[in-house]
């Protein structure tokens, strides 16, 4: 339920809704629009609060979100969230567009120093590496751990690029969460609930890629977790679902974006890489990405893809990555000149 405030409530009736709900155990988000001032109502609702609640001095409207999830729908916040990456203050969402490239993992000093510089000179705004890989395989390479954080934070503190990694597991949020400036919950992890929660209880912008399996409710459920602990910094990002076919690794579905926009107010960003699983085909689901209205890209890219110990496959090469994103640069300056 969501109760909107009429434009020239006082901060004592606002007060007086917030304190009428916390009496009777609900749990209330504010969400401060430019237009209006709503307040999000969570718990157990009963069938007389509504009219209750539109008794009260100031209360404009009282309305149900008949989504199951409730602070990631469009219904409580119909602005579109605009998150603040990093020191450097990166923006994502609301027209703010980012790029996050890097490698699939971290390797080696020398390696994300040149991946960093690179990507920078490109035109990328974040920096993306894996310190804790999720493999399929036990005996593959699982990443660098803490020293693979430590090698981020020096490309960090040369390029400026803030930071993107994955946290796979809730023992590993603080540590993870001292270096980077946003926790990314991979595939594997869309519905690690205690994962959810814990990076719910950070700071730190969260962002949660779709399950392979995953329906775009049971995906903006994942979101509303992060947010329900008191997070409402959310990406979300469509890497590639597991259908029928074989021959790619995924099948990117862009019905995502804008059926997201719809839904959601929260950003959204687009993996051509793990969704296709084909360097080839990355830069070309990547300009579809962005005419369907993406709010971001990320993007893998290495020195030597051939050498890569994980996905070199899908991996860009420096020079594909400039070439890239030359092409959505053009993209979205069309999209702009759009009505
Ligand atoms: C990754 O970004 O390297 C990754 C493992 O992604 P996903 O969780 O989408 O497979
Ligand atoms: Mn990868």
């Amino acid at each position: 339920m969501i109760v909107v405030m009429s434009q020239g409530a006082s901060s004592d009736e606002l007060e007086n809704v917030k304190e009428h709900l916390s009496k009777r155990g609900l749990k209330v988000h504010m969400s401060e629009g430019i237009e209006r001032t709503v307040v999000g109502v969570i718990g157990q609702i009963y069938p007389e609060l509504q009219s209750e609640l539109e008794l009260m001095d100031g209360v404009g409207e009282v309305v149900r979100i008949s989504k199951p999830y409730k602070l990631a729908s469009k219904e409580f916040k119909s602005d579109d969230t605009v998150i603040s990456i990093g020191e450097a203050g990166v923006k994502i969402g609301g027209g703010e567009f980012v790029v996050f490239g890097g490698p699939c993992a971290i390797e080696s000093e020398e390696q994300v120093m040149e991946t960093a510089r690179a990507v920078k000179k490109s035109g990328a705004t974040v920096l993306r590496g894996g310190a804790f890989k999720p493999r399929t395989s036990p005996y593959s390479f699982r990443g660098m751990a803490e020293d693979g954080l430590k090698l981020m934070d020096l490309a960090r503190k040369e390029t400026g690029l803030p930071l993107i990694t994955e946290v796979m597991s809730e023992r590993d949020v603080d540590l993870v969460a001292q270096y980077t400036d946003v926790l990314q919950v991979g595939a594997r992890n869309m519905q690690n609930f205690a994962l959810l929660d814990e990076v719910g209880r950070t700071t730190k912008p969260v962002m949660v890629k779709r399950g392979f399996s995953a329906t775009y409710e049971d995906w903006l459920l994942a979101a509303e977790y992060v947010m329900a602990g008191g997070n409402k910094s959310v990406i979300l990002c469509e890497r590639g679902i597991r259908t029928f076919e074989t021959f790619t690794r995924n099948t990117m579905d862009l019905n995502a974006i804008p059926v997201i926009k719809q839904l959601s107010h929260l950003p959204i960003v687009s993996d051509p890489s793990h969704g296709t699983g084909k360097w080839d085909y990355v830069t070309p689901l990547a300009c579809a990405s962005v005419a369907a209205g993406a709010d971001g890209l990320i993007i893998e890219v290495h020195p030597r893809p051939e050498t890569a110990w994980s996905d070199g496959a899908q991996s860009l090469t420096l020079e594909n990555f400039d070439a890239l994103m030359s092409k959505v640069r053009a993209i979205r300056s069309a999209m702009s000149d759009q009505p």
